[in-house]
């Protein structure tokens, strides 16, 4: 072989090496599902990443089902944050409160890498414990209607339905009792319940997720019947929704 060809040969051989080494080298970063180079790799191949420039970890929104366990925020006063890196100098994404559950990705010098809804992120894990299937405290959820009803009042309630038409309103429109403007949220109620109340009403879980209504309307026909129950006018974007709705006879809870 001349020399010529030697180097050749000897080229080939070295840039065989090289290549072979970045092929093995990309493959295992791929195969990693928290690494950032293969979230955007797949991002950009499958469109799964969610390009975030406020939250340079970036959000995975597809779910990646790569945990085992779950965890639950305890006894904290205040919050738990969800954090962008393992310190507490780390930007914050979000919090959590007390009962709130989660899934654990990692768990890392006492911080838990934790995905909460579409949210990734670190959190101190003096405040988390961990499980398998049933959180072993109270969740939020519960936490919250326990302390709503302690200092609530109990009352018994017929709920009607209203929305800014001139049937329901007649010419008041969009324009309430205290001012404001109807929208999600609005009841009209009896007046010995003061405008700026609010009232817990477990019934419409559907149509507010915390339940908690303000009292920031009055109707001539919102009053307190003559066997006690108290009629509560709730405010509905249409007509349409009003008819729907009806009237139901429920409890409901005025709040301190
Ligand atoms: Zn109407």
């Amino acid at each position: 072989m001349s020399r010529l060809g030697k180097y050749v040969c000897a080229l080939y051989i070295c840039l065989a090496i090289v290549i072979g080494g970045f092929a093995a080298y990309f493959k295992v970063i791929l195969s990693d599902p928290n690494n950032l180079i293969a979230q955007r790799y797949n991002a950009f191949f499958y469109g799964s990443y969610d390009n975030n420039l406020s939250n340079p970890q970036g959000k995975l929104v597809t779910t990646a089902p790569n945990y085992k366990k779950h965890g639950q925020v305890i006894n904290i006063d205040s919050n738990l944050c969800i954090r962008e890196e393992p310190n507490l100098d780390s930007y914050i994404s979000y919090c959590l409160y007390e009962g709130m559950i989660f899934d654990i990705l990692e768990k890392d010098n006492g911080w838990y890498k934790i995905k909460y809804e579409d949210i990734i992120g670190y959190a101190n894990g003096d405040y988390i414990e961990e499980y398998d299937e049933t959180p072993p405290n109270k969740v939020y959820d519960e936490i919250q209607s326990n302390s709503i009803f302690k200092k609530a009042t109990p009352i018994e309630a017929e709920l009607t339905a209203y929305c800014n038409c001139a049937i329901c309103s007649e010419a008041w429109g969009s324009q309430t009792a205290m001012q404001t403007h109807t929208r999600v949220g609005v009841i009209a109620a009896p007046k010995d319940i003061p405008l700026g109340s609010k009232i817990y009403i477990p019934e419409l879980k559907d149509y507010k997720e915390d339940r908690i209504f303000n009292v920031e309307d009055r109707g001539g026909a919102v009053v307190v019947k003559n066997d006690g129950t108290y009629i509560i006018d709730i405010w509905l974007p249409t007509h349409e929704q009003v008819n729907e709705f009806g009237r139901k006879k429920t409890i409901v809870y005025l709040m301190e």
